[in-house]
């Protein structure tokens, strides 16, 4: 359905923009915040992947590795989230959301006042003088901002803090430092040269969003029908990608930032006409907004969006993991137990008269603050822990490994196998948790007497 049409990018002096129209103001808003939000999701643990200490980081939950089911469902939730996105509102990540696309528009906005600054200033220098003072002062402002933006991607992989010390002493001798340096350079010729050329030639996102599409996503559509079409190509100038939508709706490189829209509205709007592209539910051409004719709700649900049963699908299936992801989060213990009986020998008598059984704890913290962690025994008379008696302290991120026995006195056993828990109490408080064991007693054990059956 897609087509790509043979386009050029114009560059930045001869692109025009249009500040203060509709749904460019709506844009860089939105692209404030995402910003905004790009900064923040990794310097406050709201995501972030720490590949230096296998750690996941969702919404301020410490995730490790091990725990794959909570992983498994944030990756669903996220994939779910992406594709229904670009079925129900296409490109829309790419000309609001996306880092790329900011940061690639803030570049030629940069780029276009410099050279508009240095027009005005220098006009008596010569074109090539001109030229290069601009390049120049372009690449002083370009290179700390895409240290900027490295430093923030990268955080999102390794702890900012570490970062922040590893740039402060210009680390470019470790394998990390190496790969900032890397990435600081990628970054820098991206901004320098790619820009949008990056969403049509080497993102994958792109090409994913158009193979989502059908006949019902978002999308920006030209459609003249009366023929009112004055040629001013307005609209084509102010495209950043340099196409022209009047030839389709479906070419690749549209990223469905309205910026065309804003481009006719203006021109025709002077003229008392409506514009002659807008935003519309797939090549119907029926315009984004609610459908009167329709019940309230179904009316609701078509205005944002969901406009068939694939769709109400795709975010039932959305819900399902949100909801999954939630109850595995809220049930979730930040210090892991595991008790093992280590069954080399079955029992043995202790100095102490009393007949030991020996266990191993593997206790790990998984959250953020230090845990103590003590034992218990239930529901075998006289038991108690042996070696362990204090409990262990487990700081941040701390594994540690104990070998402890449980002592009890025969009299109070029955020979062979009794049964008991093992309860972990940990402080600050999370559910205790109980570990059903067995305790060998010796077959020759003297069982302890019953309580006389009452009468
Ligand atoms: S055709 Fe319009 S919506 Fe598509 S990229 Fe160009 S300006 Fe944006
Ligand atoms: S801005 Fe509107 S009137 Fe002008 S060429 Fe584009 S579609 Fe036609």
């Amino acid at each position: 359905m897609t087509t790509n049409v043979k386009h050029k990018y114009p560059p930045a002096s001869e692109r025009i923009t249009l500040p203060g129209t509709r749904f460019h103001r709506i844009r860089k808003t939105v692209q404030a915040v995402c910003f905004l939000i790009f900064i923040l999701l990794p310097l406050f643990d709201v995501m972030r992947f720490d590949i230096t200490r296998e750690r996941f980081y969702f919404f301020g939950a410490e995730l490790w590795i091990s725990e794959f089911s909570i992983l498994f469902l944030s990756m669903m939730f996220l994939w779910i989230l992406v594709a229904a996105m670009a079925m129900i509102y296409g490109r829309f990540y790419c000309g609001y959301l996306c880092p790329q696309m900011i940061f690639s528009e803030a570049a030629n906005s940069i780029e276009k006042a410099i050279d508009r600054k240095i027009e005005r200033k220098l006009s008596g220098i010569g074109p090539g003088a001109r030229r290069v003072l601009s390049v120049a002062i372009f690449s002083a402002v370009l290179l700390p901002a895409s240290v900027f933006v490295t430093f923030v991607f990268v955080s999102f992989f390794v702890p900012p803090a570490d970062l922040f010390h590893r740039l402060l002493t210009l680390d470019i001798r470790t394998a990390p430092g190496i790969v900032g340096a890397s990435i600081t350079l990628v970054t820098l010729l991206d901004f320098a040269f790619l820009r949008q050329r990056f969403c049509t030639s080497i993102c994958p996102y792109g090409y994913l969003q158009n193979m989502l599409a059908d006949k019902n996503t978002l999308l920006v559509h030209f459609h003249d029908a009366n023929g009112q079409c004055i040629h001013c190509d307005k609209c084509v100038r102010a495209c950043p990608m340099g196409i022209d939508i009047r030839r389709s709706s479906h070419q690749l490189e549209c990223t469905h930032c309205a910026e065309c829209i804003d481009a006719c509205s203006g021109v025709l709007g002077r003229l008392g006409r409506n514009t002659l592209i807008q935003y519309a539910w797939g090549d119907t051409g029926q315009t984004a907004a609610p459908d009167t004719r329709a019940g309230l709700l179904r009316s609701w649900l078509r205005f944002i969006g969901l406009r068939d049963g694939k769709r109400i699908a795709v975010l039932i299936l959305l819900l399902v993991y949100a909801t999954g992801l939630s109850i595995a989060i809220s049930m979730r213990q930040p210090v892991l137990v595991q008790i093992m009986p280590n069954r080399i020998t079955l029992y043995n008598v202790g100095a102490d008269g009393l007949i030991h059984n020996h266990f191993r704890l593997v206790a790990v913290n998984r959250g953020r603050v230090e845990a103590h962690l003590t034992m218990s025994i239930a529901d075998l008379p006289s038991a108690h822990i042996v070696g362990m008696e204090d409990g262990v302290v487990l700081k941040p991120g701390e594994s540690v490994k104990r070998d402890f026995d449980v002592a009890a006195a025969s009299a109070r056993l029955v020979p062979g196998v009794n049964r008991m828990n093992i309860l972990a109490a940990v402080v600050p408080a999370q559910k205790s948790q109980a570990v059903a064991e067995t305790f060998f007693a010796p077959l020759d054990a003297v069982p302890a007497p019953q309580p006389a059956a009452a009468k």
